[in-house]
């Protein structure tokens, strides 16, 4: 099987394991208490054997257990593990971005309320140490102890031709989310601009996929309004790939995407990469809080109501 060959990289890590629009899907129907097989493939709209893969998948990297009802049970149903519970934070950034600039029905209907300042809140991205809201072009890349390169797969998944528009679940909270992040590819460039890379040429000698791949992918990303495609030079024709308001507005879903790659993704010797927090100099710890009361958000302190 043909391998490619990248920087180390914890998003990319955390991508390989749950970037997938079904495995992102599975795991949103499981948080919401969906657990047979059934279930989840009227959820789903997927085949029995796309989901069947996708949930060995996702068994094999610990996002997903098999337990039975009760004890000593026969009927086994599907739940998330710990490691799947930590994305809880990166969930909270896919709703903020989805809110922000998509009418989405599902989510519309949601408020979101903090229960120890009971107020409702949109969630927000800040440092630890000085507890400023971390901007994406705020910060210093360093190398850290694993700063390798990884081996991975090209193609890790079955392949699926629905698309996430024709998926049935009305319990989709960011489903413009899934269909950008859902791709590996789409998402990994993103993860690139956000260290500054703007040119085809630098997406490709960090991502070495087929040309027809990135160019794609980027004018997918043109299309999403994510990035703004400018001329820089007439002859020949090439043009640099800029982030808009709403691909920096992204951010923070990366960076907790990354966080949770550093925690559940190890490979080798360390963290990849440094992350220095520019307003304090500190190493970044990025937390999600609460916009009303500054509070870090828990699991438990947040409720969801239609
Ligand atoms: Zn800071
Ligand atoms: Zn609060």
């Amino acid at each position: 099987m043909k391998k490619l060959i990248t920087r180390a990289s914890s998003i990319n890590r955390a991508l390989d394991q749950i970037g997938d629009k079904w495995c992102l899907l599975i795991i949103q129907e499981v948080f919401w208490g969906i657990n047979s097989f059934n279930q989840m493939m009227a959820a789903t709209g997927v085949s029995r054997g796309v989901l069947s893969n996708r949930l060995k998948w996702l068994q094999s990297v610990d996002c997903i257990q098999l337990k039975p009802d009760r004890e000593g049970g026969k009927r086994m149903r599907y739940h998330l593990t710990k490691k799947s519970i930590d994305l809880y934070e990166n969930a909270l950034m896919a709703i903020a971005w989805e809110r922000n600039f998509f009418n989405t029905p599902q989510l519309d209907k949601v408020s979101f309320n903090h229960l120890k300042c009971g107020l409702e809140f949109t969630p927000e991205l800040r440092c630890r140490h000085c507890d400023e809201r971390v901007l994406p072009f705020d910060i210093d890349y360093k190398p850290g102890p694993g700063a390798t390169r990884d081996e991975r797969e090209m193609k890790i998944r079955r392949r699926s031709s629905i698309s996430v528009e024709a998926v049935p679940s009305k319990r989709m909270l960011y489903k413009n989310v899934i269909n950008i992040v859902g791709d590996r590819w789409t998402a990994n460039i993103l993860a690139l601009s956000f260290h500054g890379l703007t040119r085809f040429d630098q997406f490709h000698a960090e991502l070495p996929v087929a040309t027809n791949i990135l160019s794609s992918r980027l004018k997918f990303l043109v299309e999403q309004d994510i990035f703004e495609q400018k001329e820089y030079q007439q002859k020949p024709r090439r043009y640099e790939y800029k982030l808009t308001e709403k691909g920096e507005v992204f951010f923070p879903y990366f960076l907790t995407l990354l966080q949770w790659g550093d925690k559940w993704c190890k490979a080798g010797n360390g963290k990849p990469m440094r992350l220095i927090h520019r307003n304090c100099r500190k190493t970044l710890h990025g937390h999600v809080c609460c916009s009303e009361c500054g509070g870090r958000l828990k699991a438990r302190e947040v409720t969801f109501a239609e």
